[in-house]
């Protein structure tokens, strides 16, 4: 079983990704692991963390020293994720899980006052209530 290491964020992250991204190589990385996550729903494959993971390793931000370029705001939403959710970076969880634990913790309110100045929020508000 291959172990995937996530941000907390991305979590909520791949809750609604359609094809979106930074870039190709980004794009076909993120629908790899998201369909390998969903092929083993119920295996505890994930590792939990607030650095870069798996998603970070094709994506056109990270930086050489392994961080984000946007680091700072990326780690508030790491850390803000963690709280509201009770993630714990010293547990494997399977997807199924993760989806539980978001369908039980997270809120519109709370998703909106986290995510609210991202990039990408104008396509998950959309999406997120249908999984909430
Ligand atoms: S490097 Fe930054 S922008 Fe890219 S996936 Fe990781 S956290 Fe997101």
């Amino acid at each position: 079983m291959q172990e995937i290491t996530l941000r907390t964020h991305h979590v909520i992250c791949i809750q609604s990704f359609i094809g979106k991204g930074y870039s190709n190589k980004f794009i076909e990385n993120l629908s790899n692991i998201i369909n390998y996550l969903k092929l083993n729903n119920n295996q505890k494959c994930i590792k939990l963390s607030n650095n870069c993971d798996d998603i970070c390793k094709c994506c056109p931000n990270k930086l050489h020293s392994n961080t984000c370029r946007k680091e700072e705001f990326i780690k508030h939403l790491d850390e803000s994720y963690k709280q509201i959710c009770n993630f714990d970076y010293n547990t494997q969880y399977s997807l199924e899980e993760l989806n539980n634990i978001i369908k039980n913790n997270l809120t519109i309110d709370k998703f909106k006052n986290v995510c609210g100045n991202c990039e990408w929020f104008f396509i998950c508000s959309k999406l997120i209530k249908n999984i909430i």
